[in-house]
Parts: structure tokens; sequence; C-alpha cells
């Protein structure tokens, strides 16, 4: 692993850039200057300001994607993530109000969940496979999304998860080591050995047992590296005959809503992501907020840890309320005002909706047309 870090070559750029990042305005110019695609997200938020942002609502109350926090509880201490400081209580969404919140969904249209939460594991989730079958036997639901570190994907988890009918399961493991040392210091936990035994177990799922509405895909946290061993060249064999997908953040990693320091994120050997610009709204609220376990919605499922983003409680409203109400509307207007919320100027995973690279145009998930 690079111990130094993906800008290490780059230490004065990346110096001015952490001077720079202090001052909004001085940040913004010198983005624009050098990058095309801010310039053309200003050109949008500048000149198609509310033709975009009606166009985007006129999916209301639908969301594209709905996120729902079936546990916030987690068996890791990743180094880029802020599980170790959350203070809100760590639990388990009741059965019933799972049922609950997709009943509503599926009334105003909702084709597809997501099941990551801010911080937690699925797999820590004793209803997981009840969620996921009990999802699966509603026809309009197309599509469930999940990350799990695979700590906690058991044997009987895999057979469960692959007796999925109708629904697409995209199954993302969030891996974050190429050997106990390099894992333990990106993953926090030793437990290196129970991953690869986990996914040893996928792959012979996947091998001798497949289910084509399951979708695996490995997501490598480190930077990039050859790792020499029977299980890494068992796992691009799968990449490579696309039995698998894969993805790499190539060690670059955000400061989870300033939580996390650079230095810290540096240590590891990974490197820090700069947020871009603020320019309107955040695309999340439109593409993923978040049912709490306690049956409140947050605006993000994102870098929000004590849910801070409250749009609404699923106990008073309704959701179809709650998506066309007065916070969701008072959240997206505090963008425009340079009013948004402490955790949101601190966060690098923003993404504008004047953006047109963002997930947010693509008509697909809950948005698709049939
Ligand atoms: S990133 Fe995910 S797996 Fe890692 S500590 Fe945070 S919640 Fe747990
Ligand atoms: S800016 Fe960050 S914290 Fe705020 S809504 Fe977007 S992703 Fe969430």
């Amino acid at each position: 692993m690079n111990k130094k870090g993906f800008f290490s070559k780059n230490k004065s750029i990346r110096k001015a850039m952490q001077i720079v990042e202090q001052s909004p305005n001085t940040y913004l110019l010198s983005c624009l200057f050098v990058s095309s695609g801010i310039r053309k997200i200003f050109y949008n938020y500048t000149f198609r300001k509310k033709e975009l942002l009606n166009k985007l609502s006129s999916n209301d109350p639908l969301p594209r994607n709905l996120y729902i926090e079936g546990t916030n509880i987690c068996n890791s201490n990743c180094v880029f993530c802020a599980y170790d400081k959350l203070k809100r209580p760590k639990t388990i969404m009741p059965m019933e109000l799972f049922i609950d919140i997709i009943n509503q969904y599926v009334s105003i249209g909702g084709k597809a969940i997501g099941l990551t939460p801010i911080v937690g594991d699925p797999c820590m989730d004793r209803h997981l496979l009840e969620r996921i079958h009990y999802v699966d036997s509603i026809k309009q639901i197309r599509n469930i999304g999940f990350y799990t570190n695979s700590i906690a994907l058991d044997k009987d988890k895999v057979d469960g998860i692959f007796e999925v009918k109708d629904t697409i399961i995209n199954l993302s493991v969030s891996f974050g080591g190429y050997d106990s040392d390099t894992f333990k210091t990106i993953m926090g936990v030793d437990k290196f050995d129970t991953v690869r035994e986990n996914i040893n177990y996928l792959l012979d799922k996947i091998e001798n047992q497949p289910n084509k509405n399951v979708v695996v895909k490995i997501d490598f946290r480190c930077p990039n590296e050859i790792a020499n061993d029977t299980f890494f060249h068992r796992l691009n064999k799968f990449i490579d005959d696309k039995k698998i997908k894969h993805e790499t953040l190539g060690g670059r990693v955000d400061s989870f809503g300033g939580l996390i320091d650079k230095e810290t994120i540096e240590a590891a050997g990974l490197s820090y992501r700069f947020p871009s610009p603020k320019l309107g709204p955040c695309d999340i609220v439109f593409r993923k907020p978040l049912v709490l376990a306690d049956g409140r919605i947050n605006a993000c499922a994102e870098r929000d840890l004590e849910a801070s983003l409250i749009i609404g409680d699923t106990k008073e409203q309704s959701l179809k309320e709650i998506f066309t109400g007065q916070k969701k509307k008072d959240f997206i207007q505090s963008f425009y005002e340079h009013k948004y919320p402490n955790v949101c100027k601190k966060c690098s995973v923003y993404q504008s909706i004047y953006d047109l690279r963002s997930k947010v145009w693509k008509n697909n998930l809950s948005w698709a047309k049939d």
C-alpha cells in the first residue's frame, strides 16, 4: 500500500487547496478557474436555476430511491467513518414499521429501496432477510441495494439473499484491505480472515447456484495495489469473467461531514477528497432521503451522522405529506440563501443538482418509466 497517500506527490497543490477551502468565495473562484465541470455547474446554477429545480421537483413526492435504516449498528470501525462518534441510540427498525413504510412508498409509486444507512451495517440487522423477502413479494419494487463490510455476511445470509425471486439485489461489499494489516488499518478491526471466508462462500454461491437477480460488486477502499495471493487471483478472475462487478475509490475518501480530519485519513495511506463548491441544493435530498429506524425522515442518507436534517416523522405524517412538506422545501431553499446546515458546510459528498452528471438526472430506479 502507498503509505504516503494519493496526493503525496502534489503536496504544494494540496496545501494551496486546504488554504483556499477555508474561504468559500476564493474556493469557488479557484474551482471555476481550474475545472470546466464546475464552470458548467455554475452556468446551470446561474441561467437555469428555476427550470432545473422545477424539473426535479415534478417527481414529488417520489424520491429517486428511498433509503431505510434497518439498523445503525456496525461491527467495524473504518478509519474514514464517524461510526465511533455516533451519539444516537443504536437500534434496529421494528418489522411492523418497515412494512408500513414500504406500503406507503409503494402507494406513491416507489420501485427501489436502499438499505445502506448513514452508519451501520445491514448484515447486523436481525430482520435483514425478512425485509428482503417482504420486498421481494411486492411486484412493484424491483430493486434493493445495500453495502456491507461482509464481516457478518455469513452463509445463512448469503443463502437467504440468493433465494430472491423477482427483485434485483445489488449487493456491494466495501472492502478495505489486501491483508490482515491493511484491513485493520482501513477497516479498524482484525477481521480479514472472516471477510475472506465470507467472500469465498459468496463466490462459491455465484459459481454453483447463481441467481441472476443477485448482482455482487466489490468496492475497494484501498489505493490500487496488486495483491499476489490465491484469494485475490480468484476475485480478479470473477471480475475479469464479469461474474461480479468492481469499483475503486483509488484510496480517496471524504471527511464524513468534517468529522474525520485530513491527517487521520492520510496517516492510513488514504487521500482526502476536496468538496465541490456549493452551488444550489444538494442532489441527495431528491435521490437519497432516509427513513431512520425510529420512523423519522432525514433529508440525507449520506454524511449527517446525528440525523440533524429531519424533514418529518412518519408517526405524525404520511410519507407523501413529508416529501411535499414545508421542511423539505426549507432545506432546499437554504442552499440558495447560503444558510445550509453546518453538516452540509463541511461535507465533501455534496453534489449540486445543477451538475447534470449527477445520478439525480438518471431517470432510473423509482423514476424509471414503465
Ligand atoms: S463505513 Fe460502514 S462498515 Fe465502516 S464503520 Fe462505518 S458504518 Fe461500519
Ligand atoms: S451536503 Fe452532505 S450532509 Fe448535506 S445533504 Fe448533501 S450529502 Fe447530506
